[in-house]
Parts: structure tokens; C-alpha cells; sequence
């Protein structure tokens, strides 16, 4: 009888488990960019696998219509749990066979960002509540927390103002997705599967094992209707521009960016509108002294002032801005999945598996209305 392949028996183990997608590439071809060299994680590697788990549609037409945000929210989180599930079961299957493998993070895995900062996280929790504290006016601040809270804003703020706005990922698992056949770079920037659109997550086993790889996708599912661009609340897309990158000999065509502190202002939930006031993100917050962001590279520092702000404001802003850094530092894969709470994706979640289907989600987000300050 023929033996069955180590590759399919890691693909049937993938899609056995839950995943949508599953491809395998070899380390080499995706290894000249600094964020996607798989052996700054596992030195010696040959191979990586990629998995993808599709969204629920349903789940995320309620979303974009903001009918119900938690379903999308738990959905996130769920996915993210199963894609680090799909990955521990090839990591273990690997290593039975002798094999080195490494399970990555799905996101929020950054090589620019000391984890070992769990005090940076804990330090800014304890400003947070006596900021609560503080304005609370039942409550009198004892002379000691007086002085504490004194001491840590002088501490945290000032290094908060200094927050890289490049992160550089251990391994982009979107590179990992092109160079494995799972999908390609879409004009947004996501990865464009053919099955599902953009409505995918993606995590990565990287492996010393040398597998027979897949092919790139011929042809690029993204079909240039730019309804992802038109759908950017927080004004990342550069207008009527691209720009040309290379994955694994692959040239993908896509949107020119601004500086990416658009993106980080609206989709880490800072403020729920930028550019379009006739819909929000499901974020409640909106900027206090300006309309819009900066048209300049002062962007930067306006965003950067904005972690500052949000604890200084105490209550949800700051709860919220504590989110994004506990995330950054220590990542969230480990979190339960119902604490998951995206409050924009719109570029993603609208590139749906269908031309009909981004249509009508593209007018679910535009007639969605406002979520209340
Ligand atoms: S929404 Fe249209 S242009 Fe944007 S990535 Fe999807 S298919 Fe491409
Ligand atoms: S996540 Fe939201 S703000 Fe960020 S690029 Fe996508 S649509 Fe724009």
C-alpha cells in the first residue's frame, strides 16, 4: 500500500481540525524580508505551513450593519483559539515524527516590542485606577496615592508619547498565506483567498522538516473594485495611488498608504470616525479638538497623544487604550475568546466571498449609522 505523504498528512490534520485553508511553502522563498524570515523564529527552518480559518458571514453582515457586535467579537476570538489549536496538533504531529516545529502567535507578535514588559502593562493598569479614583467624587485620594499617581504618570506618559508606529511582525503570516497558494495580496493589503474572500484569519508552523511546497495562486482573486478602500473610516489608502510589492517572486499591485497611525487611531478603537461623518466604527470615542487627522506626518505625534489622553480620560478610553497595549505587549491568543473586541476590520470584513456580496456589505457599512458618544 502507498504511504501517505507527510504533507497530506498535515493538511488532512489541518482541515480535520477546522481550518478553511492550509498551504505549505518553503522557508527560503519568503526569507529576504526581515519580517518574514521564518528563522528569526525557528532557526534552521525549511518550511512553513500556512492555515487560514474563514468568518462567519452572517455573524459579519450583522457587524458592518452593527445589528449586533458581539457575535463578530466572540467569532474573533473563537477563530483565533481554533487557528492556535490547528497549529499546536501539525507542531505536535512534527515533532513525533522528529522534526523541530514552532507554533506562532496569530497576531499581536511583534519584533520590536520587549515581552518581557509585563511591569509597562501592570504599572499603567495601576495609573488607570487611581485616575478612576481620582475623578471619583466620593472618594479622597490618600496622601501616598497622591504621590504614586503623581509618579507613574511622570514615568508611563512620557514613554506612551514614544510608542513605535512600525511594528515588525516575528513572521507575517500574510507572506506565508501568498507564497503557499492560500491567497494574494488584495488592494487593501489582506489576503484574498478564493474561497472567502478576505474573511479569513492566519496563523503559521514553521518547521525544520523539508516539505514539498505549494505554488503561489496564478491569479489574484482581488478584482480592483477598491470598495475596500472606500470603506477605510480612518483614511490609510493614499487616493488614486499603488504601489508594487514582491512576495515569494510574486508582484502584487496595491493601495499606497499613508502613514499607518490612520489606521491605528480608528482600528484600535481611539476614535469610531476620521474621514466619513456619516457612519462610525463601532467605537463610541471621536476626537475632542479636531475634525479630522492631521493631513501630515504630525499624525504621528497627534495618535501618539492620543494613548495619553484616552488614560488620562480614566474610564472606557482608558480601559480601552490599556486593551491595545496589554495586547501589544503581551499578545492575546492566550486571552478568552470573549474578550476579543475589534471595533473596525471594515477593509477585511467587506471583501466578501462574492462581487454581490461586497457590494451589499459595502452599503451595510455606509448606512449603518453612528454608535452614540
Ligand atoms: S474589496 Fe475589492 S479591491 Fe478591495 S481587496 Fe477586495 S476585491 Fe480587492
Ligand atoms: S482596519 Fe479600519 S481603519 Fe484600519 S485600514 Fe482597515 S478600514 Fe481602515
Amino acid at each position: 500500500m502507498r504511504e501517505i505523504l507527510i504533507e497530506d498528512q498535515i493538511k488532512k490534520i489541518a482541515l480535520d481540525e477546522g481550518a478553511s485553508l492550509v498551504g505549505i511553502c518553503s522557508a527560503d522563498s519568503i526569507k529576504e524580508k526581515e519580517f518574514s524570515d521564518p528563522n528569526y523564529l525557528l532557526p534552521g527552518a525549511q518550511s512553513v505551513v500556512g492555515i487560514a480559518v474563514k468568518f462567519d458571514d452572517e455573524k459579519v453582515r450583522k457587524y458592518l450593519s452593527k445589528e449586533e457586535y458581539l457575535p463578530l467579537c466572540y467569532e474573533e476570538g473563537h477563530i483565533t483559539k481554533k487557528l492556535k489549536k490547528i497549529a499546536e496538533k501539525i507542531k505536535v504531529f512534527l515533532e513525533d515524527k522528529g522534526f523541530k516545529a514552532f507554533n506562532c502567535d496569530c497576531n499581536y507578535d511583534y519584533r520590536n516590542i520587549n515581552k518581557k514588559s509585563k511591569i509597562i502593562v501592570d504599572s499603567i493598569r495601576a495609573l488607570i485606577a487611581l485616575i478612576n479614583k481620582e475623578k471619583d467624587e466620593n472618594i479622597e485620594l490618600t496622601k501616598k496615592e497622591e504621590k504614586t499617581l503623581i509618579m507613574l504618570k511622570k514615568l508611563i506618559l512620557p514613554g506612551l508619547r514614544k510608542t513605535p508606529m512600525q511594528l515588525i511582525p516575528s513572521l507575517s503570516h500574510r507572506c506565508v498565506a501568498v507564497a503557499s497558494g492560500i491567497g494574494r495580496v488584495g488592494w487593501s493589503g489582506n489576503i484574498i483567498t478564493k474561497e472567502y474572500g478576505a474573511r479569513v484569519l492566519l496563523n503559521s508552523i514553521i518547521t525544520n522538516a523539508k516539505l514539498t511546497p505549494d505554488k503561489p495562486m496564478e491569479n489574484n482573486p482581488c478584482v480592483r473594485c477598491k470598495i475596500c478602500e472606500k470603506s477605510c473610516q480612518g483614511g490609510l489608502f493614499a487616493k488614486d495611488s499603488e504601489e508594487t510589492i514582491n512576495i515569494a517572486g510574486v508582484e502584487e499591485t496595491i493601495a499606497k498608504r499613508n502613514n499607518y497611525a490612520y489606521c491605528i487611531a480608528v482600528c484600535s478603537s481611539m476614535s469610531g470616525q476620521n474621514k466619513f461623518k456619516e457612519w462610525s466604527t463601532w467605537s463610541p470615542f471621536r476626537f475632542d479638538d479636531i475634525e479630522r487627522l492631521p493631513l501630515d506626518d504630525s499624525v504621528i505625534d497627534y495618535v501618539k497623544n492620543m494613548f495619553v489622553k484616552g488614560i488620562e480620560k480614566g474610564g472606557e478610553q482608558a480601559e480601552n487604550v490599556l486593551r491595545l497595549i496589554e495586547n501589544t505587549f503581551l499578545g492575546r491568543n492566550d486571552k478568552p475568546a470573549e474578550d476579543f473586541r475589534p471595533s473596525c476590520g471594515f477593509c477585511q470584513l467587506v471583501c466578501g466571498p462574492t462581487m454581490q456580496n461586497k457590494k451589499e456589505s459595502y452599503k451595510l457599512i455606509v448606512n449603518s449609522g453612528c454608535i452614540e458618544e
